[in-house]
């Protein structure tokens, strides 16, 4: 699709809130608003610490438990059967008062790392907000992660704690557990009294501890979310944000999400990914609002009845959930009352604009996308409630936010003359989309690679590695990845994660990985390997291999096809060309292949 030749999409039912009456948008004018914006006015819109400081926890939670809304309904979460359980943000100041006690107890302090590795339940806000609270560090991963991925990003980032559930102790971690030194202390969600060895029981040490007030005295630059997320090569890149992010997610909360006190929020996002912390916990605590949490997964029926039953009005979720729903037919939707739905967002993979117009027929509102990554640590472009929607387009630069496209040579690389970029000024013209480095939720380094974090900075900008276009008004459109990580369901995997697990197999003497794409999914995971000498290629050694990868790197991240090849295109340095095996999958134009090594075998 190409961009600016698109129907413009407007509201076609007036907001209201719960009574009924008009919301009004929080940005009424896109051009006014940017103009008026900064971020130290929407810095004071916080409390901040008394003395000094800045705390998110303090913002998501003691700030509203003293004041009026302490008795206003915070979570409220949405059990297997439907029924719901709910905890004010009066109760969840003391819960998190109470982790963070158990923290001290056992001697973890500031800066040290809690993970978890669990669904969306109660314990998992818990423990976000009370590891804040005790000025340590979260880092949550992602609960369909295999034992290979789990264990490499503990012991990367040095976890001392992990909040997770006996099942998947015992099915991910147990069996790691000897290669992590580091880790001291693993709290059982669910462990009923029954002892699991090497764990404890959190609900226990939870009744037990103090509700006493707890809140570190931390500063805005202290760290305070680590976000795994995935590169071309290397091992896995820690993104580290400090407790100053809070000041973007309360002002693209307001912006981005349309957040008033009135609302009752939804954000579908897995809690192991950063979109589950920044807008399934943070953003929607700091403004106040009811937050509906599902427990289970996603199911087309279950989502529409409580979108209906639980009186959703902002829905955050993703393409990939909503191309299912699409799949599943909007008729679907018909049977529920969806009246109090009033916006619908979607971010981390392309939205294609047939959703946006479908979720107009199933919702009577467009969706309306946005787009950012871990290491914005917010939302940076955006489709606003009262603007004008362009399906297919990600929107524009939220106030406070600038962003710009960076000229790119023959081989894809950003084009930097004397430490600085050059940007790309004509309209509809594909370059490396930049972000003006300052905003508060940047990330602040890659965890111990400070030459990685460097690279991604050029002349003041930070470089996202996505591609894309700007139209003439300033719209943004999505072109693709200037890299080779996939996006798979929303979430990024990182193909030499993959390729080195593969290589594990005895079989495989080499393995490229790449993402094809999948109506639904956006892209799946494909291998190819190229065998040791003396294994033949078989149906059964396919699926062993498979079977194999899926055992290391759980079902989200390992291929889903795995295809034999005699020779992979490598360069002559002997780096497998993804690029070359991608375009040679679906027929493309190979492109310059001057330092291909190995060309001859098509795969
Ligand atoms: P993550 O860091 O896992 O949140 O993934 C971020 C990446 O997801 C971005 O760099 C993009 O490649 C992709 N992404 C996020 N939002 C969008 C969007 N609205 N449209 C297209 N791609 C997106």
């Amino acid at each position: 699709m190409t961009a600016g030749t698109e129907r413009p999409m407007r509201w076609q039912r007036i907001p209201k809130d719960v009574q009924g009456f008009p919301v009004r948008p929080n940005l009424q004018d896109y051009e006014t608003a940017c103009r008026q914006f900064s971020w130290d006015d929407a810095r004071r819109a916080l409390s901040g610490l008394r003395g000094g400081g800045l705390n998110i926890a303090h913002e998501a939670v003691d700030r509203h438990a003293a004041g009026p809304r302490a008795h206003h309904e915070a979570l409220r979460f949405v059990r297997a059967d439907g029924s719901a359980h709910s905890l004010t943000y009066l109760e969840l100041a003391g819960q998190t008062n109470r982790f963070a006690a158990v923290l001290r107890q056992l001697g973890i302090g500031r800066g040290e790392r809690i993970f978890s590795l669990t669904g969306r339940s109660p314990e998992l806000y818990v423990a976000v907000l009370g590891a804040l609270k005790n000025g340590s560090v979260f880092c949550p991963l992602f609960s369909a992660f295999g034992p290979e991925p789990v264990r490499q990003r503990l012991h990367l980032g040095h976890g001392r704690a992990l909040v997770t559930t006996r099942a998947l102790y015992r099915k991910k971690v147990a069996q790691i557990r000897d290669s992590l030194p580091d880790l001291k202390h693993v709290f059982l969600i669910d462990a009923d009294g029954a002892p699991e060895p090497g764990t404890l029981d959190l609900a226990g040490l939870l009744a037990a501890a103090p509700a006493d007030s707890i809140m570190a005295p931390t500063s805005g630059e202290d760290m305070a979310l680590l976000h795994f997320t995935s590169g071309t090569t290397g091992t896995p890149k820690g993104a580290i944000h400090v407790h100053e992010a809070v000041t973007a997610h309360y002002a693209t909360g307001r912006f981005a999400l349309d957040l008033h006190p009135c609302d009752t929020y939804w954000c579908t996002a897995d809690p192991g990914w950063v979109t589950g912390t920044s807008y399934g916990v943070i953003a929607p605590l700091v403004h106040g609002v009811t937050t509906v949490v599902d427990e289970e997964e996603m199911d087309a029926d279950r989502w529409y009845r409580i979108l209906a039953e639980q009186r959703v009005t902002v829905w955050y979720t993703a393409p990939t959930a909503l191309r299912m729903l699409m799949k599943a037919g909007a008729e679907r939707a018909a049977g529920h009352d969806l009246s109090a739905l009033r916006f619908v967002a979607s971010v981390g993979e392309p939205l294609n604009p047939e959703v946006v117009v479908w979720g107009q027929e199933a919702f009577g509102l467009p969706v309306h996308d946005n787009w950012w990554q871990t290491e914005t640590g917010g939302i940076m472009i955006a489709n606003f409630a009262a603007t004008e929607i362009r399906p297919g387009s990600m929107g524009r630069p939220l106030p406070g936010v600038e962003a710009a496209l960076v000229a790119r040579d023959g081989d894809g690389k950003p084009v930097v003359r004397d430490g600085d970029p050059v940007l790309v000024t004509e309209p509809d013209t594909m370059g490396e989309l930049a972000l003006r480095a300052g905003w508060p939720s940047m990330f602040r380094g890659y965890l111990n690679e400070e030459e990685r974090y460097r690279r991604c900075f050029a002349g003041g900008w930070y470089l996202t590695g996505d591609v894309a276009k700007r139209d003439a008004d300033g719209y943004y459109w999505f072109v693709g990845r200037g890299d080779d990580v996939i996006k798979s369901s929303g979430h990024l995997i990182g193909p030499f994660e993959v390729e080195s697990s593969l290589m594990e197999h005895p079989a495989v003497a080499q393995a490229g990985v790449i993402g094809v794409p999948d109506p639904v999914a956006g892209e799946v995971v494909k291998a190819f390997v190229e065998l040791r000498t003396g294994w033949e290629p078989s149906e059964e050694l396919r699926l062993d291999i498979i079977g194999f990868a899926r055992k290391r790197l759980g079902a989200a991240v390992a291929p889903r096809m795995v295809d034999f090849t005699a020779a992979l295109p490598k360069t002559r340095s002997g780096k497998i060309l993804r690029r070359l095996l991608k375009a040679r999958e679906l027929g493309l134009p190979e492109g310059d292949t001057s330092t291909v090594e190995t060309t001859t075998e098509a795969p």
